[in-house]
């Protein structure tokens, strides 16, 4: 029979250790991870800056995807230094082939004096409540306290907006900002699942608040009941929005979005929908290209698409609105590749993705080297009699 002693010294033969001070020089550089594999309630008491939480019991299943690079040099540290040494043990045996266990553990680390940073706890209900959250490393505790501290605007609370909004809100995104000055029409409860029967002729903002007041309490959400102009754009993005998911289908909403997005330095989640087609991009200002460098000018009148109303399977909306709702959480979160520069293409009638790629244009007259465009532009509707909306 082996002894726990017997076996540990063993592993730590045959693993590497280093101490706090060493394991401080590799944390300094960006390409290693550090796991940290205590269990929960020692987590919330402190751990390393930028360790990624993986309690033992679940490091054979959670390590993949918490580090998916086995090649790339890790740290694992537990309190004292001997569950990490089991830990580091397992990693290797996982194809992990560089991972050294911290010696002496966080409680050493802390006893150099080293930084450690306190996670802000989740309460246990909002731990239920997000549960299958906290469950993904890339999201884990700090990520939903991420979304709890973001502000997500959302530009009309239609078609894409209902779905956008109801996953967010769902997801815990702490503060939704709804723009829209429309009331709920017997015709938009075909695909906008935000509203219902019972809220007919009640204003689209308000109606949204209701529904996902109900859904997720931890949300507050502020309204705009009003169509967004050059006169209000300042004043609703200057209250400081993590990111803008455009659910509005029309050209001077869209111009007008896009300028204020870059002034303002916030990425926009864009989508539209027409009949069976939907698309979406990320506009991020600085990193990847706007609209105006796909399209610097809107079309003149004459050639603008009919105003009429357009026709879109109701399905199509939810589709392409939960699209923009997973590139906000991603880009909230900071994880994964948004579509910065990409602008994805989806045909409901065949079921087929496309991807396009967009690039950023130098001659842009608002994003560019040498902007043309300094100041709000008010296009003129295109449509006459009535405002330029498209379906939404
Ligand atoms: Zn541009």
């Amino acid at each position: 029979m082996t002894s726990y002693r017997d076996l540990l010294q063993q592993v730590k033969s045959e693993i590497a250790e280093v101490d706090a001070r060493r394991a401080q020089e590799l944390i300094g550089s960006d390409s290693t991870a550090i796991v940290d594999v205590r269990e929960q309630e020692e987590w919330d008491e402190g751990h390393l800056p930028g360790a990624v939480h993986v309690p033992r019991g679940h490091l054979e299943s959670r390590i993949e995807s918490a580090v998916p690079d086995r090649s790339r040099s890790v740290v694992v540290y537990c309190a004292s230094g001997n569950r990490s040494a089991f830990a580091a043990k397992t990693l290797e045996e996982l194809g992990y082939d560089d991972v050294v266990s911290l010696a002496g553990g966080f409680t050493d680390w802390k006893r150099n004096g080293l930084p450690y940073e306190i996670p802000r706890a989740l309460d246990a209900d909002k731990r239920r409540r997000y549960s299958r959250h906290l469950l993904i490393p890339e999201v884990g505790e700090a990520g939903q306290t991420k979304l709890l501290d973001s502000r997500m605007l959302l530009i009309g609370a239609g078609g894409l907006g209902s779905p956008a909004s109801l996953y967010l809100a769902a997801a815990g995104v702490g503060t939704l900002g709804i723009v829209d000055d429309d009331a709920v029409d017997e015709t938009n409860l075909q695909r906008q699942i935000v509203h219902s029967t019972e809220r007919l002729g009640e204003s689209k903002a308000d109606s949204a608040k209701r529904t996902i007041e109900a859904l997720n309490p931890d949300v507050t959400v502020k309204v705009f009941k009003e169509r967004l102009t050059s006169e209000n754009v300042d004043r609703i993005l200057g209250e400081g929005w993590d990111v803008i998911v455009d659910g509005a289908d029309n050209f001077p909403t869209r111009y007008l979005l896009n300028d204020a997005s870059i002034w303002h330095d916030i990425p926009v989640v864009h989508g539209s929908i027409y009949r069976f087609e939907g698309q979406t991009t990320v506009f991020k200002p600085k990193e990847g290209p706007c609209y105006r460098c796909l399209f610097p000018q809107p079309p003149p009148p004459e050639l603008a698409p009919s105003c009429a109303e357009g026709g879109v399977l109701g399905v199509l909306p939810g589709i392409v609105g939960s699209l923009q709702a997973n590139e906000a959480l991603k880009l909230a979160l900071g994880i994964g590749e948004p579509l910065v520069g990409r602008l994805l293409l989806f045909d409901a009638l065949e079921t087929q993705f496309t991807e396009i790629a967009l690039r950023r244009d130098p001659e842009c007259p608002v994003c560019g080297e040498n902007p043309t465009i300094t100041e709000y532009v008010d296009y003129v509707e295109f449509c006459a009699g009535r405002p330029a909306q498209v379906t939404s």
